[in-house]
């Protein structure tokens, strides 16, 4: 069956902002930006952003860069959004009752569920992403020293040693597993509610392929063999997910053809609580009926599950 959804698809992917980054390191031009008409500046702080009170759906909280008292050195430029006009993220240390042009609520990206609208959602995970990077760097890994950000906030300077640190992500592979007769391997975690299924997933390790990543976490946590050849395990995109930092890299995965017992489950309890195998069938019936509950739209995992299942499939996490 084709894949029936596209990647473009995908929240979080982009949103249509132009990261535009030839323009970090481009003062004159960041500052005229900042000083001119209709800039306008989103707030973060220990991972939550600024959503304005009212508005439904969510949207963020923006002041207007004029307004905002910090300086070009606190602000992270996240690049040009649709319309051409440049996005900044100005890091409070601490979420403040008020902000120019508004009472902000704050809110992390998980409790805004994926909710606000594509463009502010990708405006919102990188600049989460680089705060979160930036609470977490602030001496420099190799002498101690205090680092300084520079590059509007996409490289921190370590004076002493004159060298720069940039943001770094931790990938994880993400996977949906499909049998010999097209069924799909969902699994719960332990930690999650009765009836809460989704794909495999695991981060890759050091000096690991992300390939070799799939074959280890589907078989470690479920027991279940991957197929040696190329062709088995095949890349369908990716979703930035910074809780702190992490690129989820998805992928469908075919079980071993020349091994009899290779679908056979033998579920890790320390991770994974159950899995089994679904048919196309079996899944839709079980989701109409709330018996499995899916990951919530416009997450990766949701969209490795409907590719296979080649439409949309009924309820999710949040509502049965
Ligand atoms: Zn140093």
């Amino acid at each position: 069956m084709s894949d029936a959804r596209q990647v473009g698809e995908l929240h979080l992917v982009s949103g249509g902002l132009d990261r535009a980054a030839e323009r970090r390191t481009d003062e004159q031009w960041l500052r005229s930006r900042l000083q001119g008409d209709g800039c306008e500046v989103m707030w973060v702080s220990h991972g939550a952003v600024a959503v304005t009170e009212a508005s439904q759906p969510a949207r963020l909280l923006l002041s207007a860069a004029r307004e905002v008292p910090e300086g070009l050195d606190s602000l992270t430029f996240l690049g040009l959004r649709p319309d051409g006009r440049a996005a900044f993220a100005a890091h409070a240390p601490e979420p403040v009752s008020e902000l120019p042009g508004g009472i902000p609520q704050w809110r992390t990206l998980r409790e805004l569920g994926l909710r606000l609208p594509a463009e502010q959602a990708a405006m919102a995970v990188t600049a989460v992403a680089l705060d979160n990077w930036r609470a977490r760097t602030r001496c420099c890994p190799g002498c101690g020293t205090a680092l300084r950000a520079k590059d509007a906030g996409w490289a921190m300077h370590c004076p002493a040693e004159g060298i720069e640190h940039f943001p770094r992500t931790d990938p994880a592979a993400i996977v949906l597993v499909r049998d010999r007769s097209d069924r799909a391997l969902l699994g719960r975690h332990v930690n999650w509610d009765a009836g809460w299924m989704s794909t495999i997933a695991g981060f890759v390790e050091a000096g690991e392929s992300v390939e070799s990543a799939v074959r280890r976490e589907v078989r470690e946590e479920t027991g279940v063999r991957i197929g040696s050849d190329p062709g088995h395990v095949r890349y369908l995109g990716s979703q930035p997910w910074p809780f702190p930092a992490s690129l989820m890299l998805g992928y469908h995965a075919w079980v071993d053809p020349d091994d009899p017992s290779a679908a056979d489950i033998a579920v890790d309890t320390a991770e994974i609580a159950e899995a089994g195998w679904f048919s196309r069938e079996e899944l839709y019936a079980a989701c109409e009926a709330s018996l499995v509950r899916l990951p919530p739209r416009l997450s990766i995992s949701r969209y490795l599950i409907e590719c296979w299942y080649g439409a949309s499939l009924p309820g999710d996490w949040l509502r049965g």
